[in-house]
């Protein structure tokens, strides 16, 4: 983005306008939290603000403030869908291809808005006329607290904002644990805490919130249903439709799980493999220069180069020998 280009957008906000903000499917801290600090930034300025998101997110992020003022598609469609409609400016946060918004792409795509993107994916589609897109940064939210200094807003940013932002950059760096890049994450998150945010509390909201089905999931997955391939340094959990039922399975509940596998000495690939109706999900993580993005591809999906998410459409059974064929081809480099 030029300053020609910030130019723009200043103007364009000069005057209320009809904003809606949209993030992608299975929402998570960086894509609600980025959501709802623009949403209480522009609200500020008298513009009709709007977040929709594609499916409901986890409960733990509720407490951030305009979250009753989320529009979910899976339960207010025709809502969702006017809201796209009669947007004039439209954000779209933390994701890179309309794809990624599932039912809301079409609305998405045969709007008129003009569109500006808040993403930090790698190939980033061309679908907006103004684009922020750096893979390098820490998270959407990070990229959000550049825009509105660059916009010259800083001046709307308050405790609620900052909060938001800071569970954004909290939950995708795991707790400034991954995805740093270099000191302009601390150095944000640090201008965020003088809002007068409690760090500790916004962590503990977010992480000491499970359930007890919640945490003996975990106990399970990592018992019961983990494999370790010594040789291709990867670790894998499968989980099935009934595993999840077991343990009263709420959306959510496996945020995260694809990490605990990383923690064993020499692990560098870690998968998760959810069973879900007809299909699989699947999330990756890696370490260091292996791309599970290069992985995710085979499963019709991507990310970022150590975190990734993909589907399959094939049983367990072949989706996991398919991921082994793939680690082995890519091994064999
Ligand atoms: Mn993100």
């Amino acid at each position: 983005m030029t300053s020609q280009d910030y130019h723009i957008i200043k103007n364009l906000l000069d005057s209320p306008q009809n904003i809606a903000i949209i993030s992608h499917v299975n929402p998570d801290g960086d894509s609600v939290g980025t959501s709802l600090a623009l949403y209480n930034l522009l609200i500020q300025e008298n513009h009709n603000v709007n977040v929709v998101i594609p499916n409901r997110h986890p409960e733990f992020l509720f407490f951030m403030q305009g979250n009753d003022k989320i529009v979910i598609y899976t339960e207010q469609p025709a809502q969702s869908v006017s809201v796209l409609e009669n947007a004039d400016i439209i954000f779209c946060v933390d994701f890179n291809a309309p794809k990624r918004v599932k039912e809301l792409s079409e609305p998405l795509k045969k709007s008129k808005a003009t569109k500006i993107l808040i993403d930090h994916h790698i190939e980033s589609k061309k679908f907006c006329d103004f684009v922020i897109t750096d893979t390098n940064v820490s998270s959407a939210a990070e990229l959000a607290y550049s825009f509105i200094i660059n916009l010259n807003k800083k001046y709307l940013i308050n405790k609620a904002i900052a909060e938001c932002l800071y569970v954004g950059i909290m939950t995708d760096t795991g707790s400034f644990s991954y995805s740093l890049y270099n000191e302009k994450t601390f150095l944000i998150a640090a201008e965020l805490i003088k809002y007068g945010i409690d760090g500790c509390l916004i962590h503990n909201l977010v992480y000491d919130n499970n359930s007890e089905n919640r945490v003996k999931l975990l106990g399970f997955s990592l018992c019961e249903r983990m494999k370790v391939i010594p040789e291709y340094s990867t670790a894998y959990i499968v989980l099935s439709k009934n595993d999840l039922r077991k343990f009263n399975h709420q959306i959510g509940d496996t945020e995260g799980l694809v990490n605990y596998p990383l923690s064993i000495k020499n692990i560098v690939i870690s998968a998760l493999f959810t069973e879900n109706n007809k299909k699989i999900r699947i999330s990756f993580r890696s370490k260091g220069d292996i791309s599970v993005n290069d992985i995710a591809k085979h499963f019709d999906g991507g990310g970022h180069k150590n975190a990734a998410g993909g589907t399959s459409w094939l049983t367990m059974e072949e989706t996991i020998s398919k991921f082994k064929k793939i680690l082995s081809d890519y091994f064999a480099k």
